[in-house]
C-alpha cells in the first residue's frame, strides 16, 4: 500500500479469484469456465474484417447485441443493459441501489464478490446463514431495507431456490432492487426472466462466461424493467461509456445467433454432471444436488484441503475455500467427460493412499 491510498480503502479485503496458472497443464476444473470452445460463427466472425475496426470507438450502446437479446429472451432492448462480465452489472448495483440506509442482504455462503462490493461501497452486509442442508430460506430475504442479491443456482453449491421463492421475496421487497444472479441458470435452472414483466423490482444478471464458452471475452448482461435499466446506463455513462470492447460486441452476437450450439453443449454437461455425481457417490461421497456446471462434494475419507491439494499434484485444480461451514468440500467444474474421468482416477487414487496429499 502506497501512502496515497484513501482511508476509506485501507481495510478493503479484494475478491480472490480462482488460479490461473500459466506454467503448466492442468485438468483445470477450478473457475467454471466451459470445456468446448466457442461457436464456429463466433470463430468466423472475429475475422480480419473485424479486427481492422479496432481504431474506432465500439457502438456504447450495443445495440445489435442488445435487440438480439431481447428478441432471444422476449423482453424489448430497452429492458437489456450490457457489461464487461457480469461482474461490472453487480458493482454497478451496489453503487447505484445501496447507500448509508440501505444495505445489502446476501447469503453467507454464495459468490465471494459480492460481501466485497459492499466493503468496496461502505454500505452494510447482511449475511444470512444458509439451511442446515445448504439451502436458502425464503422467508430470511422477506421485508427486509435492503438490496437482496442472490445466485440462482448459488454457488458454490449448485443448489436451486423454486421459483415461487423467488416471486416471494421479489414481491415482499417492493421498494427494494432484488437480484437474481443467473450465471449458472444455463446448466438445468429454470430462468425468473419472465418476472421481470410482472415486478418492477428485479434485476436479474447473466453472462456469456459459463454457458456460453466467452470468460476471456468478458461480457455479462442485465434484464430488468426499463427504471432499473436507466439506472444502470446513468452509471456506465458515468464511469466507462465504451465498457465492452469492439470484439467482445462481435463475439456476442455471433453467440447469440448460434444459441443453439451452446444449448446442446449446456445439455452435454448436464449429463456428464450427473454421471460424475452418481460415480462420485459410489466411492462414498456427498455431492449436493447441483443443477449448474459445478458440483460441491465433500468425502469423510479426506479433507477437503487434502483433496484439494492432492488433486493439484496429480495435475487436476479444483476449487477450495477453506471458509469454516464448507472446509470440508472442494467445488468441482464439470468439464468433458474425458477430463472427469481423469478427476474420478486421480481421486481414487487419492483415497488408495490414504487420503492424505
Ligand atoms: C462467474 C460468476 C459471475 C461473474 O462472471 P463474469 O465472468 O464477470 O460474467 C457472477 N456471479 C456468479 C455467481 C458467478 O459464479
Amino acid at each position: 500500500m502506497s501512502r496515497f491510498l484513501s482511508a476509506r480503502f485501507a481495510g478493503l479485503e479484494a475478491y480472490t479469484p480462482g488460479e490461473q496458472p500459466q506454467d503448466m497443464q492442468y485438468v483445470k476444473l477450478n473457475t467454471n469456465e466451459s470445456p468446448y470452445p466457442p461457436s464456429p460463427e463466433v470463430f468466423a466472425r472475429i475475422n480480419g474484417e473485424e479486427i481492422g475496426k479496432l481504431q474506432l470507438y465500439p457502438d456504447p450502446e450495443g445495440k445489435v447485441l442488445r435487440q438480439k437479446l431481447a428478441d432471444l429472451y422476449g423482453v424489448t432492448a430497452e429492458n437489456i443493459f450490457l457489461s464487461n462480465g457480469s461482474d461490472d452489472i453487480l458493482n454497478f448495483a451496489f453503487m447505484a441501489f445501496c447507500d448509508e440506509t440501505h444495505g445489502a442482504m446476501f447469503p453467507e455462503i454464495s459468490y465471494g464478490f459480492y460481501p466485497v462490493y459492499a466493503d468496496l461501497y461502505g454500505v452494510q452486509a447482511k449475511q444470512v446463514p444458509l439451511q442446515a442442508d445448504f439451502t436458502i430460506s425464503a422467508a430470511d430475504y422477506c421485508k427486509n431495507e435492503a438490496m437482496v442479491v442472490i445466485a440462482n443456482p448459488n454457488a458454490p453449491t449448485g443448489l436451486e431456490l423454486p421459483q415461487n421463492d423467488i416471486e416471494k421475496i421479489i414481491q415482499s421487497n417492493s421498494d427494494h432492487v432484488v437480484i437474481i444472479d443467473e450465471a449458472y441458470i444455463d446448466f438445468g435452472g429454470t430462468s425468473c426472466v419472465d418476472l421481470i414483466h410482472k415486478y418492477d423490482n428485479l434485476l436479474v444478471v447473466q453472462t456469456f462466461s459459463k454457458s456460453r464458452s466467452m470468460a476471456g471475452a468478458r461480457l455479462g448482461f442485465a434484464i430488468a424493467s426499463k427504471g432499473i435499466i436507466e439506472d444502470l446506463n446513468k452509471i456506465k455513462y458515468s464511469t466507462n461509456p465504451y465498457n465492452i470492447n469492439r470484439i467482445t460486441l462481435a463475439a456476442g452476437e455471433a453467440a447469440v445467433d448460434s444459441n443453439d450450439y451452446y444449448m446442446e453443449n449446456c445439455k452435454k454437461i448436464a449429463a456428464t454432471r450427473e454421471r460424475t455425481t452418481k460415480e462420485l457417490r459410489e466411492i462414498g461421497f456427498t455431492v449436493l444436488d447441483s443443477v449448474a456446471n459445478f458440483i460441491f462434494a465433500k468425502s469423510d475419507a479426506i479433507s477437503g484441503a487434502d483433496l484439494y491439494a492432492g488433486l493439484k499434484k496429480k495435475g487436476v485444480l479444483v476449487r477450495y475455500f477453506g471458509k469454516e461451514k464448507i472446509k470440508d468440500f472442494v467445488r468441482i467444474t464439470i468439464g468433458t467427460d474425458e477430463q472427469m474421468d481423469i478427476l474420478l482416477e486421480k481421486t481414487k487414487e487419492l483415497l488408495a493412499e490414504g487420503g492424505k496429499a
